[in-house]
Parts: structure tokens; C-alpha cells; sequence
């Protein structure tokens, strides 16, 4: 393994910590997977966190049959992290979690709508709720993509999140700042609810963040 590689590995392990730390996802829930050259590195299934190390990864070429390399088997959602790295090439890695106000939202299949600009940091003027499919199956994989279209993030109904990045740190600040836009939003639906910002509050937003620092579309 070159260092480059073990240093992503080490990195993807650090990212579950601070998100189980930081209260975005908890036990063993969620997955980490990122894109090195033509193959996916993705976390192992049901494995506790402080756990791994850097080999305890799994890896698959990106195309043709999975060819899966490691002594753990992969993540159980390994095939919406294949199919995202397969879909959208700016993108370098991806975040799946199952924060407490991202989920609840999710069991009420609501998206966020436009209630704080920060929701232009996702891609548009809105994070959709995917449909339901039960976890790690092609269906699933197929609703988040479609979710995912010309955006950063979605919610899955009545299980979590999945936040892009384009690359592994950008995914990890997305990710705390999802949970956070939905706490956020969960408080303004009990105090009467949010007033919604326009689509061209959104584009503007879009637009400055491009000057920001904070690349809201990709
Ligand atoms: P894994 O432990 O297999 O990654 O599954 C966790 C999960 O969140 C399934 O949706
Ligand atoms: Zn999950």
C-alpha cells in the first residue's frame, strides 16, 4: 500500500470518529467510502470504529464485477457508493450517516426546502428525501442517485443521509452542516415554521459561495 493511500485509509477512519464524536452518527451505523485512482475504498461492514486500521478497509475496481480486496467484507451500501463514484467524477468521496434530525425528517419522507441559505451549500434550492428501499440493495442505490441529481445530498426515507464531497473533507463539513440545516429547520416546523427563501435568494447564494470559498454545485 503506498503512504498516499494509507493516509486516506487513516483519514476515512479519523472522518467516523469525529462524526460519531461530533453526535452525527452513532455505533456502527453509517459508512465512509472514497474514490483512489479507479478503485473504491469503502469502511467494512457492522465493524466498530476504534476498531479499524488502516488495512482493516475494503477495496473494489470501480468497473466491471466487484473484485473486493481486504479481510472484512465491505460496507453493506457499498454499491450506492460505487454507483455515485461511477456517476458523478467530480465527486471524490461520500458520506452516509444516521444523524437524529436528518433521520427524523426522513421518517416523515420530508425533505429540507429552501429555510436557510446555508441549503444552496448542497447544490440548489432544496435536499430531496429518496424513497425507500431496504439498505445495501440496488433499489436503494437507484433512488439516491436520482435524489442526488445536481446535488450534494439527500435524505433516504426512514434511514439517514448520503452528503458528496469532492473530496473526503469537504463530504465530513458537508455532513455536520446537513445535521445541522435539519435541527435547524426541525425547530423553526415547531414555532410556526419557516418563511422559504426564493429560488433567486438561492442562486445568489449559489453565486457568492463561488467566490467564498464554498463551491455550492459541485
Ligand atoms: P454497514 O455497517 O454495512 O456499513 O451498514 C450500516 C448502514 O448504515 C446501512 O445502511
Ligand atoms: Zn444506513
Amino acid at each position: 500500500m503506498t503512504t498516499e493511500e494509507e493516509a486516506l485509509r487513516r483519514a476515512i477512519i479519523d472522518g467516523c470518529l469525529t462524526l460519531n464524536d461530533a453526535g452525527v452518527n452513532q455505533g456502527t451505523s453509517g459508512n465512509i467510502g472514497a474514490r483512489f485512482g479507479d478503485r473504491l475504498i469503502v469502511t467494512p461492514s457492522a465493524t466498530p470504529y476504534a476498531a479499524m486500521t488502516p488495512t482493516s478497509l475494503a477495496s473494489t475496481p470501480l468497473d466491471g464485477e466487484p473484485d473486493w480486496s481486504g479481510p472484512l467484507p465491505p460496507s453493506t451500501e457499498w454499491r450506492f457508493h460505487r454507483d455515485i463514484l461511477r456517476a458523478r467524477p467530480e465527486i471524490g468521496a461520500i458520506v452516509h450517516a444516521h444523524p437524529p434530525y436528518c433521520t427524523a425528517l426522513a421518517m416523515t419522507r420530508q425533505g429540507i426546502p429552501a429555510a436557510h441559505y446555508m441549503v444552496a451549500a448542497f447544490g440548489g434550492a432544496d435536499i430531496r428525501c429518496a424513497g425507500y428501499a431496504t439498505y445495501g440493495t440496488a433499489a436503494l442505490s437507484t433512488l439516491a442517485l436520482g435524489a442526488l441529481k445536481d446535488r450534494t445530498a439527500c435524505l433516504l426515507a426512514n434511514h439517514g443521509m448520503i452528503v458528496l464531497g469532492e473530496t473526503l473533507d469537504k463530504a465530513l463539513w458537508r455532513a455536520s452542516e446537513l445535521e445541522t440545516l435539519a435541527r435547524q429547520y426541525h425547530h423553526a416546523l415547531t414555532i410556526g415554521g419557516p418563511v422559504l427563501l426564493s429560488e433567486a435568494d438561492i442562486n445568489d447564494t449559489m453565486k457568492s459561495f463561488s467566490s467564498y470559498g464554498l463551491r455550492a454545485s459541485t
